[in-house]
């Protein structure tokens, strides 16, 4: 018997199966998908076995024996197998790159296999019954070691044994690193052994003074590292660790019941065929209902016997949202999101083997979930650049979502307020089919948008932030006790800093990108690479000590609302607020049970929240994303305000909105002020059209790196050249610079390819990958192929 295995080492020369002997003792346990050990050169490496066969082509004397077999239980299914071989070839991966996206993480990681013995040891063979241990565990390794393993398997199949993966969670018990400052003595003490002289380390120890005895974290200290350890050195403080549990999964969740539908929420349901691969694309305003007929369409499939799909993106991923899972499908579902240790991602992924939960709900990479006989799969706020992975294997949801809905014959329903351009074109032309929900489920208005020009305000002498209209509305719904929202597309106090004299602008030392100022840390930081760095006091170029910090973040606009409304409780939301595990949830929940009046914040804002007391929504500048240099800017900026607007006065409440701009007459602020999808739509598809982009043509991006500057352009130039050469017919742009032209030390050159129907283009883009990994890698290029890639 030969096993045909895809090895862990993703270089091109080794980008194909490699046939091995299935040893005699492993030959009924080992099963296609199980993974194994093999000797590869001169180790052992990780392997998939993805077909058995009786005979191999190549000579038996060159064929070695696999070593190990990891998994008596296959980890991936003939499905995601075929699935894996087809992202290869679409997104022009490595196999194995495919095959580890699909498996959680902890797999990766170590762990122990135990055995449970789920009936009487007496009922097991004889041959099993001494490993029993306290009448219901066995050691997997006995097991193993006493080739005990084919019995095992037969018993788990007769369901006597189960087989339990304990991971050893290095991510899951998390520990932190506090500072807890000494006695006011041991202070003392410290002081008489520092010099005068070091005045870093005599500031340090005269603060510890104040906060003897305390626990703080290393970033509150207003010291460096050095200093903090040289304080330590002398006994002034110590180091201890300390573990952090998680906030456990909420409250019991309550039951909810099916709602009767409205007769636009029926009309979509009974649209779906549920029997039949299709792609619906569900078109709804924000508040339209779209959950309630996903929950009901899901509802049937499992009671038809089958599984669902439903994806959400990462930032919407809220125990507001899950919990309309859970409430509907109680212990049915299993919850995959990056917040889960990864331990924890791998019991729910368990729970998906096991066929013991018919619902996944998840971000992006749930769509791989092992479910056997998926009835439905739903990928909500279809538009989202999320559901595109940026690295390989670069593959977007939607498409691997619509394979899997051929292989089991069942309907895909992308959802959304406002459609990517490349869907709501498909379902124009009949690809897919065309739901709509014009309404709110209640019939509530859409809030209305009034748009601000804020060079107006600026010309009659409203030198604020706010506008007055703005400022307005927030009083009257603080005085109301309403609730606030307020969207900034941005972070960190201030976004950079600036010479006021020669304008030179502090940038990263890796990255062509300028620091963004962080105010509580007092510190400059690259938010590409995480470089930091402390505030110039002079200008590096011209020596001027007139810095000046530009632009507008979060914490700036908290310390205005609180010069304009000293009474008024403000909760933050942004990168910085919510870098802990838990903060995000923690900050929604204080906003929902109305521990604020008005919660900040950036993009994270604008999704999922459905609050009843909120009744304004303030965008402080809707130009922010309209000027980046990206073709799809406007579509974006749509898409936010949209999406922004839509969550005020989801309920009884009217709701209110103010959009402020300095560009009011440009469409996608005008558009999204109407709500008006379709109308944008055109305009938008009109500029797509003379431009040449998306859904008119297909565009792949070639990137090419490296850290030599005139290599890097060299090679990019190398590479479109021949590109040209072998796709004469189809327009290749560049190389040109990246936008972000040099990150973490790399240059970075890019061409773009803009093609329609090109069947060459695949084959000739491995190709070239192909002459990339062969040659050009030892050159130290890196060079990577996106094809439809979210940003350019
Ligand atoms: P969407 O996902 O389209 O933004 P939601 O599903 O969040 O909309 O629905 C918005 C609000 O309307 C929710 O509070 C929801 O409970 C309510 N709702 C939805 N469908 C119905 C219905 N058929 N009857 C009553 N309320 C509904
Ligand atoms: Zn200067
Ligand atoms: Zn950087």
């Amino acid at each position: 018997m030969f096993a045909k295995v895809i090895v862990d080492v993703p270089t091109y020369h080794v980008d194909r199966a490699f046939d091995y002997v299935v040893p005699a003792h492993l030959q009924t346990l080992i099963e296609v998908g199980s993974r194994v050990k093999v000797p590869f050169g001169r180790r052992p490496v990780l392997g998939f076995v993805i077909a058995l066969t009786t005979d191999s082509d190549v000579p038996a004397n060159k064929l070695k024996s696999i070593a190990t077999l990891m998994d008596l239980e296959p980890v991936l299914t003939p499905e995601l197998l075929a699935l894996a071989q087809w992202l290869k070839q679409q997104t022009i991966c490595f196999q194995i790159d495919a095959l580890q996206a699909m498996l959680p993480s902890a797999l990766r990681a170590k762990y122990e296999k135990a055995v449970d013995v789920l009936v009487a040891p007496a009922s097991l063979p004889s041959d099993l019954q001494p490993f029993v241990r306290n009448n219901d565990k066995m050691h997997y390794q006995e097991l193993e070691k006493a080739n005990m393993l084919p019995l095992v398997k037969k018993e788990v199949q007769r369901g006597h044994l189960r087989i339990t993966t304990k991971v050893k969670q290095r991510g899951n018990v998390k520990r932190i690193r506090y500072v807890k400052i000494g006695t006011a003595a041991e202070i003392e003490r410290a002081l008489t052994k520092v010099s005068t002289r070091a005045k870093k380390q005599q500031a340090l120890l005269a603060w510890c003074k104040a906060h003897s005895d305390e626990l703080v974290l290393p970033r509150d200290i207003d010291a460096s590292a050095a200093v903090l350890n040289q304080i330590i050195a002398h006994g002034a403080a110590t180091y201890v660790e300390k573990e952090v549990y998680r906030d456990p999964f909420t409250q019991p969740i309550k039951k909810t019941a099916p709602l009767t539908l409205t007769t636009a929420q029926q009309r979509a349901k009974d649209a779906l065929q549920l029997d039949e691969a299709g792609t619906y694309l569900l078109h709804g305003v924000t508040g339209s209902g779209k959950t309630e007929v996903y929950l009901q369409a899901i509802q049937q499939v499992i009671d038809a016997g089958k599984q669902a799909i439903m994806l959400v993106p990462e930032i919407a991923l809220t125990p507001q949202m899950t919990e309309r899972f859970r409430g509907r499908f109680g212990e049915r579902v299993a919850v995959m999101h990056s917040g889960l240790s990864s331990g924890e991602k791998f019991d729910e992924w368990r729970k998906i083997t096991q066929q013991e939960v018919q619902v996944v709900v998840g971000a992006r990479s749930a769509i791989f979930a092992p479910f056997t006989n998926v009835g439905i799969i739903i990928l909500d706020e279809e538009h989202e650049a999320t559901y595109k992975q940026e690295d390989a294997p670069r593959y977007h949801a939607r498409d691997v979502a619509i394979w899997r809905s051929e292989f089991h014959q069942c309907p895909v329903i992308l959802g959304s307020a406002t459609p990517s351009l490349e869907s709501y074109a498909r379902a124009k032309k009949g690809v897919y089919t065309l739901l709509t929900l014009e309404e709110r489920a209640m019939n509530q208005p859409l809030p209305s948008v009034e748009v601000v020009d804020m060079r107006d305000e600026l010309r009659s002498g409203n030198r604020s932030m706010f506008s007055v209209s703005l400022l307005e509305e927030m009083q009257a719904a603080l005085a109301r006790q309403e609730q606030i929202v307020l969207f900034l597309n941005r972070r960190g106090y201030s976004s950079f800093v600036m010479c006021r004299d020669c304008g030179t602008v502090v940038q990263c030392q890796n990255c062509d990108i300028s620091l963004t100022y962080h105010r509580n840390q007092e510190k400059l930081r690259c938010h590409y690479c995480g470089y930091e760095a402390s505030v110039p006091k002079t200008c590096s170029t011209c020596a001027s000590d007139r810095i000046r910090y530009f632009g507008t973040g979060t914490q700036k606009v908290e310390e205005a609302i609180y010069q304009h409304f000293p009474s008024a409780r403000v909760l933050r939301m942004d990168v910085d607020t919510t870098r802990k595990k838990g903060a995000h949830e923690q900050i929604l929940g204080a906003f929902g049970r109305k521990e604020a009046d008005i919660l900040l914040g950036t993009q994270m804002i604008a999704k999922g929240l459905d609050f009843p007391n909120i009744t304004v929504v303030g965008v402080l500048s809707a130009d922010t994303s309209l000027h980046l240099p990206d073709f799809r800017a406007s579509e974006k900026t749509f898409q936010l305000l949209t999406q922004v607007s839509g969550r005020a006065g989801r309920h009884e409440k009217l709701g209110r909105v103010v959009v402020q701009t300095y560009t009011p007459t440009h469409y996608a602020i005008t558009l999204a002020q109407q709500q008006a999808y379709v109308p944008f739509y055109e305009q938008e598809m009109r500029y797509r059209q003379r431009a040449g982009y998306p859904p008119y043509f297909f565009i792949a991006l070639i990137q090419v790196t490296h850290t030599d500057v005139l290599q890097a352009g060299h090679y990019a130039q190398l590479a479109a050249s021949w590109l040209r050469q072998q796709l004469p017919s189809v327009h290749i742009i560049g190389p040109t610079a990246s936008a972000i032209s040099r990150l973490q030390n790399r240059y970075r050159y890019q061409c773009l390819i803009k093609y329609k129907i090109e069947p060459n283009l695949i084959p000739t883009l491995h190709r070239l990958l192909a002459m990339y990994r062969a040659d050009w890698q030892k050159q130290g290029v890196q060079l990577t192929v996106d094809l439809d890639p979210s940003m350019i």
